[in-house]
């Protein structure tokens, strides 16, 4: 039987890549050995531009039962001295969403499940694996094995996406190698359920920058608390996971929950020793073939991304696959996804070392410099600029335009107006569509007019706005601002909502027939 695709792995990476592909048609098939979801939660973390793939793909409203915002975060010292607090709740929400939320894992993937069974374009070979996979120009064929019968059937798709995990089947037999940062360490990872009787009076997360044994304690949803132990060299291996040493690890601590919980209350759900790598593959793509996930990449989980970014290769890939497959963009554009997708994940995983690096630090001289720091950043917090707690995830090649008119808002992501702003009933990335569009900040409608008159303004088949400073779209000014800070009076948006290109009012006529030219010879076929 042949599939336009076939997705290898149904974890929560294939599970979202399914839904988004199924979205666009095409004809799917799903083979994952495991049946049930994992009912235990690794990510916890998505961030804004993650909430608005679930906005674009129609789940936002089951995802916003299932989250809760960060606060904040507070470094504390070894003694438990507060090095530096900051709160999130007034961070600007570039995407229309809080910058950084906590989730549940088994709820999050139960929502993408449920969400894929209405496709009818989808056949589930739940309880199989692939055994072999031969991956030719314009064809893929492999074989599935069902765990409990050890039938084997044969398959073939036009794509393949690989979401099989960091032990993936499927970049091996690609033959895809990985560069590895070298960057290992050990962790305790916990999930902690705390007892009924205790309300968990402080939501932020902690940092316990305890050169002796770092920890972190995040408050997920509900009663769970996720706590990370780092490993020291003298621990005794066999007994680290054990409750009795798990809550010895937790106790100096427990009281941040609640000053009066009892710390031999509540239920651990796991502990379970990770080492954290740091990985990515030298290519994402072979043929029609292409790695999402963690078949990817790996990262040590500091920054919380490991799962977002595996969504946004789903996100990244999914228009460009549809515009191939409908005829409508070259085969070469296919290309970009490996060049934009390698750049954003080596910035997150090199981002990710750096900051378990800074929280993680067991070097006492440069821990009581991150101390020292934290301290001067408490009194002039302008010193945090050096300290991210957002990122654009830029990427500086791909389909964009880097030639033309360079501008650090090519390859980044629109900002989007509050999600509470609706026209027509859609917000803002609905409105705007998922088709390349034109936006034009300026009070003349009439420009749309002139604009129809150019010969290659045809390519965004009408998808072209006028933005004056009375439209709902600006009137909470966040694209109002971030137009002027760029000197930005025309962009053009992909359809995942990244700027192509843009250019100031100097001519902008002119340059915006340029850029569209520029833009059509980089997808023609
Ligand atoms: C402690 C910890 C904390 C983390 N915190 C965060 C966080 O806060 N935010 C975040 O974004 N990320 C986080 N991550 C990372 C995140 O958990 C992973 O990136 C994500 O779960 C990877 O999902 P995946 O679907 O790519 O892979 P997996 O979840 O590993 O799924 C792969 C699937 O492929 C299947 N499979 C394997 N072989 C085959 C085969 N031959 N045929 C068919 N199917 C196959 C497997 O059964 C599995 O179901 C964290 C990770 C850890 C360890």
């Amino acid at each position: 039987m042949h599939f336009d695709l076939a997705i290898i792995g149904y974890g929560p990476v294939g599970a979202a890549a399914a839904n988004i592909f199924a979205a666009k048609d095409f004809n799917i098939i799903v083979i994952e050995p495991k049946k049930e979801i994992w009912d235990i939660p690794r990510a916890v973390h998505f961030d804004g531009q993650v909430q608005r793939i679930f906005q674009s793909m129609g789940i936002f409203d089951q995802i916003e039962k299932i989250i809760d915002p960060i606060m904040g975060i507070n470094f504390i010292n070894r003694s438990g001295k507060n090095l530096l607090s900051v709160g999130f709740e007034d961070h600007p929400k570039l995407n229309g969403y809080f910058e950084g939320v906590m989730f549940n894992q088994p709820k999050f993937e139960e929502i993408l499940r449920t969400n894929a069974l209405k496709y009818n374009n989808i056949q589930f070979e739940l309880g199989s694996y692939v055994s072999s996979l031969e991956a030719l120009d314009d064809i893929n064929n492999f074989e599935v094995i069902n765990n409990s019968t050890n039938e084997k059937s044969n398959f073939s798709s036009t794509y393949l996406i690989g979401s099989d995990g960091a032990d993936s089947f499927v970049r091996k037999s690609l033959g895809i190698k990985m560069h590895d940062y070298n960057c290992d360490q050990d962790w305790v990872v916990v999930d902690y359920l705390v007892d009924d009787r205790y309300e968990i009076l402080d939501k932020s997360r902690y940092q316990i920058c305890d050169y002796k044994r770092p920890t972190t304690l995040l408050p997920i949803t509900d009663n769970h608390v996720r706590w990370e132990f780092k490993i020291n060299p003298d621990d005794d291996v066999d007994k680290l996971e054990s409750e009795e040493n798990i809550r010895n690890f937790m106790s100096p601590h427990m009281w941040r929950i609640n000053p009066d919980i009892d710390v031999n209350s509540g239920k651990l759900i796991r502990s379970s020793k990770y080492t954290f790598h740091g990985l990515l593959v030298d290519q994402f793509r072979e043929k029609n073939s292409f790695l999402i996930g963690d078949a990817a990449h790996q990262t040590p989980p500091f920054l919380g991304q490991g799962l977002c970014q595996g969504i946004k290769d789903a996100h990244n890939l999914c228009w460009k696959l549809a515009g191939v497959r409908d005829g409508n963009f070259n085969k070469k554009i296919l290309d970009s996804f490996n060049d934009e997708r390698k750049e954003v994940n080596d910035f997150m995983i090199r981002t990710a070392i750096k900051q378990g690096d800074v929280i993680g630090s067991q070097d006492r001289l440069k821990a009581f410099f991150r101390d020292m720091f934290f301290m001067f950043a408490k009194k002039f917090p302008k010193a945090l600029s050096a300290l991210k707690f957002q990122y654009s995830w830029k990427f500086h090649q791909g389909i964009m335009d880097n030639e033309l008119y360079p501008n650090e808002i090519n390859g980044v992501i629109i900002p989007q107006p509050d999600i509470d702003i609706r026209l027509d009933g859609k917000q803002f990335d609905q409105f705007i569509g998922e088709s390349f569009a034109l936006i034009i900040f300026n009070e003349k409608q009439s420009l749309i007019k002139d604009l129809s008159a150019i010969e290659a303004i045809k390519f965004y088949k009408n998808n072209i706005y006028v933005l004056d400073d009375n439209h709902p779209f600006m009137s909470d000014g966040k694209l109002a601002s971030w137009a002027s800070l760029n000197n930005v009076s025309a962009v053009i948006i992909r359809p995942d909502k990244h700027v192509y290109g843009c250019c100031d009012s100097e001519d902008m006529l002119q340059k915006v027939e340029n850029l569209t030219k520029k833009l059509h010879n980089d997808l023609k076929i």
